[in-house]
């Protein structure tokens, strides 16, 4: 039996390309004293990842050329060294773009399959759920009546963001890359409006449906739209500053907006990194699951199959050919 991987071959310049990765089979590796051997069901593909195929360390140090990709993955357990865990176990971990993963068990979290869809702990009750809320409820804190504008708002977080903020009474206005995706955010997910950024005109637009300014700005965009938002921003506004996707590929420096309005209007833009807020999970994991459960969060995942298929799925969050999460199917459930 082998081990398909898919490896960092070369460091992308502007846009990734599948000539950036390559696949390879090895062999399958024993678990470690301590570890177990995972089976990969779901790999969760990241616009972070984008920052880790640089050389630069950011917030994270970069992936090495020739290592397997790094990311989060939902498993099975076959083989195990640690106590705690037993064949057939489903098993959050950090497994990374491969078929099978030898990990420590102090790195793996075990799962109960009938909570919630597994997939979903890479989803609206992982990483990016957790964004969504720490960023939305701690950063935005958006309360009844106040306008909130989410961008990539038909994604992962942004869907998650957004419903966030109607749970809190909030008109909520998304901004999407198709006509689809906005009758996705609209029609399934509640939001009050949704703006479709490639066809429509953004200021315009969002002059009409945020009549009364904007509160809250659920960044993870940045750039232009950043801009626009600025110029419509209340006094007091907060504007969680999550992602810059626009510029993740930039291979120059690009023209900064105006920051002057907020200065005048006195607002707040702060980044969040996720990661420094593990002492929220609790509260994070118990407010989701139960909105999940009673409907209030509905989630969609955008599952591509096999693992020789994680490259173009990765470069597809950058074309947003995703709504909702971004997933990979590696294998099945046994
Ligand atoms: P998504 O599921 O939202 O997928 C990415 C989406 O971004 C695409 O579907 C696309 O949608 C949109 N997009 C891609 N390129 C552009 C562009 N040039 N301009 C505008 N929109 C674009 O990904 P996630 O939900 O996982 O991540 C969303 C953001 O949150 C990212 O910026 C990510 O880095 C950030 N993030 C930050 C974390 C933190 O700790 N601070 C943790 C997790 C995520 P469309 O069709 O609408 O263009």
């Amino acid at each position: 039996m082998a081990n398909r991987q898919i490896l960092l071959k070369s460091r992308p310049v502007g846009e990734p390309t599948p000539a950036n990765f390559e696949c390879v089979d090895r062999p399958v590796p024993a678990p470690a004293a301590g570890g177990a051997l995972v089976r990969t069901i779901y790999l969760s593909v990241d616009p972070y990842m984008r920052g880790r195929m640089n050389a630069g360390k950011s917030y994270a140090d970069p992936v090495n050329i020739g290592d397997v990709m790094c990311g989060g993955t939902v498993g099975q357990v076959v083989e195990s060294l640690d106590p705690t865990f037993k064949p057939g176990d489903l098993v959050l971990g950090d497994g990374g773009w491969q078929e099978f993963a030898a990990l420590d068990g102090s790195r793996l979290r075990k799962l109960d399959a009938n909570a919630a869809p597994i997939s979903y702990t890479l989803g609206a009750l992982g990483m990016p759920g957790m964004t969504a809320y720490v960023g939305m409820i701690d950063i935005g804190q958006p309360k009844a009546g106040e306008t909130v504008v989410v961008s990539a708002a038909a994604g992962a977080v942004g869907s998650v963001a957004g419903q966030i903020a109607k749970l809190k009474g909030c008109r909520v206005v998304g901004i999407a890359g198709s006509d689809e995706k906005c009758r996705y955010v609209v029609e399934s997910l509640g939001f009050d409006a949704c703006i479709n950024y490639k066809t429509e005109p953004l200021l315009g637009r969002l002059r009409k449906h945020c009549p009364g300014g904007i509160d809250v700005y659920f960044d993870s965009v940045a750039g232009s739209t950043l801009e626009t938002i600025l110029r419509l921003i209340n006094v007091g506004a907060r504007i969680p500053l999550i992602g810059l996707i626009s510029l993740y590929n930039a291979t120059e420096l690009t023209p900064g907006p105006n920051l002057f309005p907020l200065l005048v209007r006195r607002a707040m833009i702060k980044g969040m990194i996720v990661s420094d807020h593990a002492n929220r999970q609790p509260a994070f994991l118990a407010d989701m699951t139960a909105w999940i459960r009673d409907g209030k969060v509905k989630v969609r995942e955008t599952i591509v199959n096999g693992l020789e298929n994680a490259p173009a799925a990765f470069i597809g969050l950058f074309r947003g050919e995703n709504t909702g999460k971004m997933l990979v199917k590696v294998s099945r459930e046994a």
